[in-house]
């Protein structure tokens, strides 16, 4: 029996420890976990730098507030400007919190109301961020949505300029979207639709959550299209297993939040911070950026070689350690034959399998696990 609400549907695995890739059940069976917590444990689990940087901290301070210094959020939003193109940082402890923040900056700091996303996006769980989510999926039952977000088909620039009006404050979107099916975003839709934004002077919010911090292979996806994003929203991996989000925002906003007119208690988490720094002494490092492509680049050819031939397969498509496997039908019951097998994945929809080892994963881990997926796809007509 269970106290806790079923929002999740949750499968048969009783979770014991977990290390690198590897996560051990109560009853001693192994997984390879190609899932990495849903692209969280980027670096493995409990991996021995982020590991003593927190057993550090815990002997400092766990909680001061943000009334006052915490140095620790210095050097993460030190580390996180310097190696992007953002000037700011805001802390908090999600994605959804990171998009709120998006919103409301964007919101106040152009004083208009309308923000254009995209159709099966995901940006979150909170009202706001369900509302911009275009995915009627997540949003049934709790209607209506804001009036603030207009959806477009994703990589439709037409759609976008036909939706940009006088009232347009922003336009928000995945360069993967991962939740909607592992959905890569074209280069020329990327490039022009930056040109547009600042010709009718549109904020750019990239939410990079789950495709930030070396999981595309670059520190940053926006990085693969060469444009300038006003703001960034990151969460997910940035702790590594510790909640942390973060809203990175272009110089120009500096004066748009004053003190009071946003905040977050636990934002900046001395614990979650020591994590993030650890976390990202080791992604931005141009040669780990290198070995995540050298992964990358290793795993889709396995998978072209021993899956691509399957009736069952239809396309693989993604960026760097985001993969897609999109099947010709629901691959949902599947999943519970993965775990039988000792493979966690995830799914983006009905129809996609969606891969997101860790960075930090070996070659003789994804031949198992490529192994696996072949075995279980073999089978199913
Ligand atoms: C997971 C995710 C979110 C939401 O993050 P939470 O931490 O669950 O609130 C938002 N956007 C994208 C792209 C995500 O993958």
């Amino acid at each position: 029996m269970t106290a806790i609400l079923p929002t999740y549907k949750r499968f048969e695995v009783r979770v014991k420890q977990a290390y690198g890739t590897k996560i051990e059940d109560i009853e001693g069976k192994q997984y390879l976990d190609f899932g990495s917590g849903i692209g969280v444990c980027n670096l493995g689990h409990r991996h021995p730098d982020v590991q003593s940087a927190i057993e550090e901290q815990l002997n400092h301070y766990w909680h001061v507030s943000n009334l006052y210094y915490n140095p620790i959020q210095e050097d993460v939003a030190k580390l996180l400007t310097t190696n992007s193109v953002a000037d700011y940082v805001f802390f908090c402890n999600s994605g959804a919190e990171a998009n709120e923040a998006a919103i409301k900056l964007a919101r106040k700091a152009t004083e208009k109301t309308k923000i254009i996303t995209f159709k099966q996006s995901f940006h979150g769980r909170t009202f706001a961020t369900m509302s911009a989510t275009g995915q009627e999926k997540i949003q049934v039952g709790f209607g209506p949505m804001l009036e603030t977000f207009v959806y477009v088909p994703y990589n439709d620039l037409n759609a976008v300029i036909d939706a940009i009006d006088d009232e347009t404050a922003a336009v928000m979107l995945e360069l993967v979207q991962g939740e909607g099916g592992v959905i890569p975003a074209e280069a020329s839709f990327v490039r022009e639709l930056e040109k547009i934004c600042r010709e009718k002077s549109v904020v750019l919010i990239i939410d990079e959550i789950q495709t930030g911090m070396g999981r595309t292979g670059k520190r940053f996806a926006y990085e693969h299209f060469g444009i300038k994003p006003d703001i960034l929203t990151l969460a997910k991996g940035l702790g590594n297993g510790l909640p942390v989000g973060a809203m990175l925002a272009n110089e120009k906003f500096y004066d748009v939040f004053g003190p009071g007119s946003h905040g977050s208690t636990f934002g900046g988490n001395p614990l979650a911070m020591a994590a993030a720094k650890a976390v990202l002494n080791i992604v931005f490092n141009e040669e780990f950026l290198n070995h995540v492509q050298i992964k990358s680049d290793y795993l889709r050819s396995m998978l072209l070689e021993k899956i691509s031939d399957l009736p069952i397969v239809k396309s693989i498509r993604g960026k760097g350690l985001m993969l897609g496997i999109e099947c010709t039908k629901d691959i949902s019951e599947l999943i519970p034959q993965f775990i039988q097998n000792g493979l966690l994945v995830l799914v983006a929809g009905p129809t996609v399998i969606r891969l997101l080892p860790p960075l930090t994963v070996s070659k003789k881990e994804i031949d198992e696990a490529v192994r696996v997926i072949r075995d279980v796809l073999v089978d199913y007509k």
